[in-house]
C-alpha cells in the first residue's frame, strides 16, 4: 500500500471513531438534560429523549432478543436497545468484529490509552503468553454465564415480567447515573482499568468484554477477512509487531482469528503493495482503502434506519411515566 493511502486509511479510522464518540456523548448530554427536567419537575422536557442512549443496554436488549424471538415482537419500553444490538450483530456477522475498532466509543478510549502509553512510556507490554490465553477466556466466560441466564434459562414468563417491569424501563436512568453519581468501588474500577490500558492494549476489549466476545464468535462467519498474498510478502513482519490483537499476520494466509477487530492497522503498515488486504474470498481484485470503512459504516447506519422504518426505535415510555418512574430509581438499583 503507498504512503498515501496508508495515511487515508489511518485517518478515516480515527476520524469514525471520534465522530462516534462524539456523538455519543452528545446523545449522553441530551439525555442527562431530559433527565434533568424530570428531576427539576418541570412541566414538559426541555429537550426529547434521545432513543440512541438504549445502545448502553447490552445485556437488557440480550433479555430482548430472546423475548423478540419467542414471542415474534420487539418489545416497545426499549426498542432501541434490541435494533442497535442486531445492527452491531449484522456488522460482525457480515464485516469482523468492526464494531470494536471502528465505533465502539470505549474501543476509541482504550485505543486512545495504549497511543498515550507508547508515548509515555515509549512502549506498550505483552503478557507472558499462557497467561494472556488465560485472561483472553474471561469474557468468553462471561458471556456463557449470560447466554446460559438469559438467552438458555430464562422462561418466557421471567422475561415479560422482566421486560414489563419497574426495573428494565428505568434502567437507563440507572445508566447514566452510573457515570454522573459514581460509587467508590466505580472510580477505583475505572482507575485500574485506564491505568492497565496505558501498559497493555485494549486491556478491557481484550480480557474483560463479554460483548466483544459475542461479536468475535459472530465475526467466524464474516465473508471480510484479512488475507495475505504470499507471493508478495517480504516477510517484515511490519503486519504483526502492529497488530492490537497480537496476531501473527505475516505468517497466515487469512485471519480468521475472533480477536481479529478489523481495524486495518495490518492493511495500513504493509509496505508492499496488494499483499494484504481485507476482503470477501471471491473478490480477488485490489479494493480501494474507502471500501470496506464504507461498508462498516452503511451496515450499521442500515440497521439503525430499518429499526427507525419499521417503528421500533422511540420507547412506549412518556415524560409521565419518567415522572413517575425516577423517584423509584433508589430502590430499584439493586
Ligand atoms: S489482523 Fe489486522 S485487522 Fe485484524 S486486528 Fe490485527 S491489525 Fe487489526
Ligand atoms: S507487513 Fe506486508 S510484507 Fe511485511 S510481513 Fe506483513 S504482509 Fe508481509
Amino acid at each position: 500500500m503507498d504512503i498515501r493511502s496508508m495515511k487515508s486509511l489511518t485517518t478515516i479510522r480515527l476520524i469514525v471513531q471520534w465522530c462516534f464518540l462524539l456523538w455519543v456523548v452528545g446523545i449522553g448530554i441530551r439525555f442527562g438534560i431530559f433527565i434533568n427536567s424530570v428531576e427539576s419537575r418541570a412541566a414538559a422536557p426541555l429537550v426529547s429523549r434521545p432513543p440512541g442512549v438504549e445502545g448502553f443496554l447490552p445485556i437488557g436488549a440480550l433479555t430482548s432478543l430472546k423475548y423478540w424471538l419467542v414471542t415474534g415482537k420487539i418489545h416497545p419500553v426499549h426498542p432501541a436497545a434490541l435494533v442497535i444490538f442486531l445492527a452491531i450483530l449484522l456488522m460482525s456477522l457480515l464485516a469482523k468484529k468492526t464494531f470494536c475498532s471502528w465505533l465502539c466509543p470505549v474501543g476509541t478510549l482504550s485505543e486512545g490509552a495504549y497511543k498515550l502509553g507508547q508515548r509515555l512510556f515509549g512502549r506498550n507490554y505483552r503478557l507472558w503468553r499462557w497467561l494472556d490465553f488465560g485472561l483472553r477466556g474471561i469474557k468468553y466466560l462471561l458471556l456463557l454465564i449470560f447466554v446460559k441466564l438469559i438467552l438458555l434459562d430464562m422462561p418466557t414468563e421471567a422475561l415479560s415480567s422482566f421486560l414489563n417491569g419497574s426495573y428494565w424501563a428505568i434502567s437507563d436512568v440507572k445508566m447514566l447515573y452510573f457515570f454522573t453519581h459514581m460509587s467508590v468501588t466505580t472510580v477505583v474500577v475505572l482507575a485500574s482499568l485506564t491505568f492497565l490500558s496505558l501498559f497493555y492494549k485494549n486491556f478491557w476489549c481484550r480480557y474483560l468484554c463479554p460483548y466483544g466476545a459475542l461479536l468475535g464468535l459472530a465475526s467466524l462467519a464474516s465473508p471480510f477477512k484479512i488475507r495475505r498474498n504470499p507471493a508478495g510478502c517480504t516477510g517484515c513482519r511490519r503486519c504483526s509487531n502492529a497488530c492490537p490483537s497480537d496476531l501473527s499476520v505475516h505468517s497466515c494466509s487469512t485471519i480468521s482469528s475472533p480477536e481479529c477487530t478489523g481495524c486495518l492497522t495490518c492493511v495500513a503498515l504493509c509496505p508492499e503493495q496488494n499483499v494484504l488486504a481485507m476482503q470477501p474470498a471471491f473478490w480477488k481484485r485490489p479494493v480501494p482503502v474507502w471500501a470496506f470503512p464504507l461498508v462498516v459504516v452503511l451496515i450499521y447506519m442500515g440497521g439503525i434506519g430499518a429499526g427507525m422504518v419499521s417503528g421500533h426505535w422511540h420507547s412506549s415510555l412518556s415524560y409521565a411515566d419518567y415522572q413517575r418512574l425516577i423517584p423509584l430509581v433508589p430502590y430499584l438499583s439493586h
